[in-house]
């Protein structure tokens, strides 16, 4: 049987993977499916909203995630439908965790290894014991991706390295990895404001401290730069400047062939519909949208939360051209 194509975009929160993926989704042949890793997460979520509400049948069997986990990510898919009524989603669903749904044999969380143990015993192990359950359930869910998108790549901004990894071990995918990378600092800002999100209970997106982006940023880009040395690298700081150039030479490096989208004014692009799961309220945007140019976290970060940012991830700045002290305006390369 036919491997299942996909393009993984692997990196740091908040670093423009929403933007990535949606663009990417107006290429033909291309369908962005948003954050697999989470698939059981966005699932219980919805299905625990829908019960707070008193409406729809809200009968599942849980997994160990925990109740207020499920509560923070998004009840709505890209599409605006909460995902038990998506065409796509919700027949992931029932054909993969049955009716009613018994989500026991997801959860990345309980099966992914310890940094520690992976560093230190190697990931043989884990992939062939403790991962091979996984396997034949992702199997599953990615090729009911493949057959109800009718795609011929899949796009999946799950972000965490070490998924990638476990997606791109597998026998019955065809994994391209993407590092995508944004200034640390730039993360930081975007982590320190909230933002509404019409999908999660309570109606905002997450916020973190400095310090918390600061180690976040190192350990998956750290990770990413281990396990995928030879793939493509973005800036979100480039796509931002020139999105379809970026995601056409993403494109073509990665080896897919694919028409490009109808041309927009300069700074704009037209979104279509999608089915992006879980990622950032911004999917739920339609037709010719601005795409705004990264803000200027100088502005919003003060000089201490700037000195801690930049002293934690100072290793790394110097590699992706971002300067150390000053924020680079002008971007360039994809490498
Ligand atoms: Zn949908």
């Amino acid at each position: 049987m036919r491997r299942v194509k996909i393009l993984y975009i692997s990196g740091p929160t908040r670093s423009g993977s929403t933007l990535l993926a949606r663009l990417l989704n107006e290429y033909p042949g291309i369908a962005s499916v948003g954050e697999v890793v989470s698939l059981d997460v966005a699932l219980q979520s919805c299905r625990l909203q829908a019960r707070a509400r008193g409406d729809g049948d809200s009968i599942f069997v849980p997994n160990d995630a925990a109740e207020d986990a499920a509560r923070r990510f998004s009840a709505l898919c890209g599409c605006m439908l909460p995902l038990q009524d998506c065409p796509i989603w919700s027949q992931v669903e029932a054909s993969v965790f049955g009716d009613p749904p018994n989500y026991s044999s997801w959860n990345w969380d309980t099966r992914r290894p310890s940094l520690r143990r992976l560093l230190f015993n190697g990931s043989r192990g884990w992939l062939e014991r403790d991962a091979r359950s996984l396997s034949e359930v992702a199997e599953a869910v990615y090729r009911e991706l493949a057959r109800l998108t009718r795609a011929r790549v899949i796009v999946d901004d799950s972000k965490t390295p070490l998924y990638g990894y476990f997606l791109s071990n597998q026998p019955w995918a065809d994994v391209v990895p993407v590092r995508l990378v944004r200034d640390p600092r730039g993360m930081a800002a975007s982590w320190s404001r909230a933002k509404l999100d019409a999908g999660v209970e309570g109606g905002e997106f997450s916020t973190h401290a400095v310090s918390f982006s600061s180690a976040h940023w190192l350990k998956r880009v750290m990770l990413a730069d281990r396990l995928f040395r030879e793939s493509v690298v973005v800036r979100y700081e480039d796509l931002a400047a020139a999105p379809m150039q970026t995601a056409r030479r993403l494109l073509d490096a990665a080896g897919f062939e694919a028409e490009s989208p109808e041309r927009c004014p300069a700074g704009t692009v037209r979104f279509g519909t999608n089915h992006i799961l879980a990622s950032n309220p911004d999917k739920f945007e339609r037709g010719e949208v601005d795409i705004r140019p990264p803000s200027d976290w100088s502005q919003v970060l003060g000089p201490g939360a700037r000195g801690v940012v930049t002293a934690a991830t100072f290793p790394l700045l110097r590699r992706y051209g971002y300067a150390p002290w000053t924020e680079v305006r002008a971007y360039t390369a994809l490498r």
